[in-house]
Parts: C-alpha cells; sequence; structure tokens
C-alpha cells in the first residue's frame, strides 16, 4: 500500500462509535493518496487491532463526481482512518456518500459480542488464552488456549454464553484512562496481560456480566447475538483451538 500523507491532520469523526446504527453519512475527503482516502467522518470501522480483540474492517460502497465506488478496507494508521476506494483517484476537498456493507457489520458485531460472551465462561473454567482471540468475518471467531477443554467442559462453556445471549443484557461502550480503570474483566492470557490496549483504555461492557478492553463492534443487546455454536475443537500445534461461531 501506498499513500502521501498530506498537512490536513484532523482526525475522522467516528460515527460508528456514537451512532452505531447508522449506515449512511455525507463526507468531506480531507487526505488522498491513489485509492485511499481519509474523511472528515465515516461510518465504517477500521480492522480493529489495538486492544487484543481482533475484528475485520467494515466494507461499503461510496458515491462520488456521480460515480459509485466499492470500499473494500478500511485501517488505522496513526490515527488516522484510512479508506480504499477501488478504482477511484478522489482529491483533497471532494463529497461523498458512504454507505456500510450492514450484513457483513451486522455479522462481524454479533460474533464479536459472542466472544465477550464467551470470555467469561473461559476465564471461570481456568482457560489461558495463548493468543488473541480473533473475530472473522462471516460471524466466526476463533481462540487459541493453552491446555485442551474436555468436551464436558467445553459444553458447560457454551451453555453459559448462551445463557448470556437468553439474558438479553444491554451492550455498552465506556472510555476510562489507564489510572482510573476499575472493575475491568480479567482476561487469562497465557503470558499474562492485565488491560491491553493503549491509553485511554477503551471499554466495553455487558451489564452485570463482564467489561473488556475493546475497540471493535457490537450489537446493542446480547439477545441480537444469535445462538453460539462450537464448529471445530481440536488440538492444535501449541494447545487447544476452539473455532465458534453465530447462527441466526
Ligand atoms: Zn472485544
Amino acid at each position: 500500500m501506498k499513500w502521501t500523507p498530506g498537512v490536513d491532520t484532523a482526525l475522522t469523526e467516528r460515527l460508528w462509535l456514537t451512532q452505531p446504527r447508522k449506515a449512511t453519512c455525507l463526507a468531506k475527503v480531507v487526505d488522498a493518496g491513489g485509492e485511499w482516502v481519509v474523511l472528515d467522518r465515516t461510518v465504517l470501522a477500521p480492522q480493529s487491532q489495538s486492544h487484543r480483540h481482533p475484528q475485520p474492517h467494515d466494507q461499503g460502497v461510496l458515491w462520488a463526481r456521480g460515480e459509485k465506488r466499492r470500499v473494500d478496507r478500511v485501517l488505522e494508521r496513526d490515527g488516522r482512518l484510512w479508506h480504499r476506494v477501488v478504482g477511484a483517484a478522489l482529491q483533497v476537498g471532494d463529497e461523498v456518500n458512504l454507505h456500510l456493507d450492514p450484513e457483513r457489520r451486522a455479522k462481524t458485531s454479533r460474533a464479536h459480542t459472542a466472544l465477550h460472551l464467551l470470555l467469561p465462561a473461559l476465564a471461570a473454567a481456568g482457560a489461558h488464552m495463548t493468543t488473541d482471540p480473533i473475530v472473522r468475518h462471516g460471524g466466526n471467531l476463533r481462540i487459541e488456549l493453552a491446555d485442551p477443554l474436555t468436551p464436558a467442559a467445553l459444553a458447560a462453556i457454551l451453555q453459559k454464553a448462551n445463557a448470556g445471549v437468553a439474558a438479553n443484557l444491554q451492550v455498552s461502550r465506556e472510555h476510562a484512562t489507564r489510572d482510573a480503570l476499575h472493575d475491568v474483566t480479567p482476561q487469562l492470557f497465557h503470558p499474562p496481560h492485565p488491560t491491553p490496549g493503549p491509553d485511554p483504555v477503551e471499554l466495553v461492557r455487558i451489564a452485570g456480566l463482564c467489561c473488556y478492553p475493546c475497540d471493535g463492534t457490537h450489537v446493542e443487546r446480547t439477545g441480537l447475538v444469535g445462538r453460539i455454536v462450537v464448529a471445530e475443537a481440536k488440538r492444535g500445534r501449541d494447545g487447544f483451538l476452539v473455532v465458534a461461531r453465530v447462527t441466526a
């Protein structure tokens, strides 16, 4: 990837944080290089990786200069959000109409909230993660554990997570500086990593259940996750792999 940094360092307004249901917005190009642009506001969330819960970026389409273009990648670099507009060469000052792919976002958000329902159940079972738990596209998620789980233990973890779906708990976003953090739910990483992410810490709370550092997208209530199922559970090279997914 190649782009030329511009002089306008304005940060992009991240509309999905404050208006998670918003699927379209008008925006202006504030920096551009090749197919990549920075917009003054966006409804597309980038690939998330700063809080150890990586998830895929959103996709969408963009109307500009009377043409419809696909936005196939969104990533964050030095605090700025870059959108790749396939085949376009937009200029600073261009006005665009941006549309989110809502189905892709919904599956990613459901899977990410499902992960937050699985993490407390895994921690209660003493299961340590050896790598970052990964949300994948299509409603899938992947967790690597240090030690194997028995089928009964895995079934109990899944049952707890789905009880969280059935409880239809509120999911909300918070921010806190690192020295003012309280009641953050421990995640069992191996080696230990008690509070991942930069300062201030973005937090996602499931009411009455857990609060994790997280910059991913989520559904607004756990009842929207759907049923969580295990697609695969097996011994891997360095531990035990669990692949789960959300279903309708
Ligand atoms: Zn998360």
